[in-house]
């Protein structure tokens, strides 16, 4: 792909919404990871369907990076296009009732409104930090409880389209932190969500103790990426992980969490390389000793270092 032209086409089409050679360790929670061709952060509807049809003409590949707290980028960076969506921010109580917000939400504005309006049901998501895109993208959760249960469609952009279809929840496929059933390179643009009225106490009750229940348990104080791996049906990778002995386990500036084995925290100074090669060691292990074959619940993009 040739960068010049990438540049030329997209800062004519974007502006100063554009930045070329953008860190994407600063738009990862684990902070580690090499440069994206291009950063960008469309306005609105119109320039993000003009920015797909023009990635899709082109050839260039594109994600979108919500705020990255699922997202593991190699050290050599990424190829083609990063899309920031920090542009679509609205969220607002419906009737039903309901909740739509926009994919660049935080999931804590979410939150916060329906603790605020007394509206019951998504609470399961507390704590679990990220925007509303990434939330339905990974489908995330907690236990039984995950996006799918609440979610009543979603508004999607297709690349090569005009403009965003909103599609049923039902007519997607909903899978263990993975959506199927779009278009590739499909951007999810906002969702709609179904709420109980209930009251600003009781849902802040609720909210609170799935809170302390996860600053018990998990390492919030260093960066990570949350789970790293699955679970496996019927177990839970970080008992695995921590059952063969790889709790506290460093590679360079990673380790294994002492706190939570299924988490990898950034100690200082990690690179893409660390975290991967604990990841290795973790599979290789658990393969190995317990007979269980961890897949990775972290999506891992970009090229290694040359
Ligand atoms: C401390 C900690 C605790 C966590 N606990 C949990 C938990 O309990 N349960 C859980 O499920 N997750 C958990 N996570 C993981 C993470 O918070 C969720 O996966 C979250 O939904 C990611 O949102 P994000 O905006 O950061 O997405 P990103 O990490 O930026 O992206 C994740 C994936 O979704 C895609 N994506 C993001 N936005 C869009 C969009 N608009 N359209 C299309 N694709 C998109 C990305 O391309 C990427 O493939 C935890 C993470 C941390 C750091």
């Amino acid at each position: 792909m040739s960068t010049s032209t990438l540049q030329r086409e997209l800062s004519e089409l974007l502006g100063e919404r554009v930045v070329f050679d953008a860190p994407m360790s600063r738009h990862t929670s684990l902070r580690v990871g090499g440069p994206v061709e291009a950063l960008v952060t469309p306005a609105d509807r119109p320039a993000l369907a003009a920015l797909l049809a023009l990635c899709k003409r082109r050839g260039w590949p594109h994600l979108v990076a919500g705020s990255g707290f699922n997202l593991l980028v190699r050290d050599g960076g990424l190829d083609g296009v990063a899309i920031k969506l920090s542009a679509f921010r609205a969220l607002e109580r419906r009737a039903g009732p309901r909740v739509a917000a926009e994919a660049g939400v935080s999931h804590a504005s979410l939150t916060g409104l329906c603790t605020k309006s007394g509206l019951a049901g998504l609470e399961f998501g507390a704590g679990i930090p990220g925007t509303i895109g990434g939330w339905v993208a990974m489908n995330a959760g907690i236990g039984p409880r995950e996006v799918k249960d609440v979610v009543e469609s979603v508004e999607l952009q297709v690349p090569g389209e005009d403009a965003p279809r909103t599609l049923d929840a039902a007519d997607l496929d909903f899978r263990y932190r993975e959506l199927h059933g779009t278009a590739p390179g499909s951007v999810i643009v906002g969702a709609v969500f179904r709420v109980e009225q209930s009251t600003p106490e009781a849902v802040q009750a609720e909210v609170d103790a799935l809170l302390a229940q996860r600053a018990g348990s998990q390492p919030l104080d260093a960066p990570s990426c949350g789970s790293v791996f699955k679970n496996p049906p019927g177990d839970f990778a970080g008992r695995l992980i921590e059952t063969v002995g790889l709790k506290g386990t460093r590679v360079g500036g990673a380790e294994i969490s002492p706190t939570h084995a299924n988490f990898i925290v950034n100690r200082g100074g990690a690179t893409a390389a660390d975290v991967l090669g604990l990841i290795e060691t973790a599979r290789e292990r658990v393969a190995r000793e317990a007979g269980v074959e961890l897949e990775t619940e972290v999506r891992i993009v970009g090229r290694n270092e040359a």
